[in-house]
């Protein structure tokens, strides 16, 4: 553990300084402190709600391009099979930076490859017009506070409010792999 805390002991990020609290309390207890930041972010997920704004209807974005999505989906993953069963993706990357300007404030595109897809069944009013029957995916979003969330929506608090717990939750994955290669 001590070659570990070396590795980060002259970097001053606020992620270094993270490191090195979770280092200090690490030992045995990692997989008891996954659960407590787990339980912790999705908790907190109950305190927001989704404001109908249709944003995640209209533009989704993924690394995944639509020949992964289906061999995701050949393999019975299921997010991909309803994923691909719904969204359609937008072969136009000029007009959707057009339409939705907010969005691309909030994602990096220079960085990733992303593709973005959309839902035609949303109505002009933003709405799903099969809402208490609609897929899975629709009802778990935002699964996970680190999707990229649109800047209108309900559960952007969230994101924000388990920033610091997300952090933690990537150094003590960060620290298992390193304890793991140095093994
Ligand atoms: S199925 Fe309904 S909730 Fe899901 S993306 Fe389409 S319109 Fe939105
Ligand atoms: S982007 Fe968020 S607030 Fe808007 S419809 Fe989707 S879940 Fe609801």
């Amino acid at each position: 553990m001590t070659d570990i805390l070396n590795k980060f002991e002259n970097i001053k990020t606020r992620y270094a300084e993270i490191m090195k609290e979770e280092l200090k309390l690490f030992d045995d207890k990692a997989e008891d402190r996954i659960l407590e930041l787990r339980n912790k972010i999705l908790s907190a997920k109950s305190k927001y709600k989704c404001v109908k704004c249709g944003a995640c209807c209209k533009l989704a974005a993924t690394p995944n391009s639509p020949d992964d999505l289906k061999n995701l989906a050949d393999k019975g993953d299921k997010f991909a099979q309803e994923f691909t069963k719904y969204f359609k993706l937008y072969e136009d990357f000029d007009t959707i930076k057009d339409l939705y300007p907010d969005y691309f404030d909030t994602v990096d595109v220079t960085n990733e490859k992303l593709y973005f897809y959309h839902c035609d069944l949303v109505t002009d009013a933003n709405l799903c017009p099969n809402y208490d029957d609609r897929p899975q995916i629709c009802k778990d979003f935002p699964e996970n506070p680190i999707d990229i969330l649109p800047i209108s929506c309900g559960f952007k608090g969230w994101q924000e409010e388990v920033l610091e717990d997300i952090l933690r939750l990537k150094a003590i994955t960060e620290i298992l792999n390193l304890e793991k290669e140095s093994e």
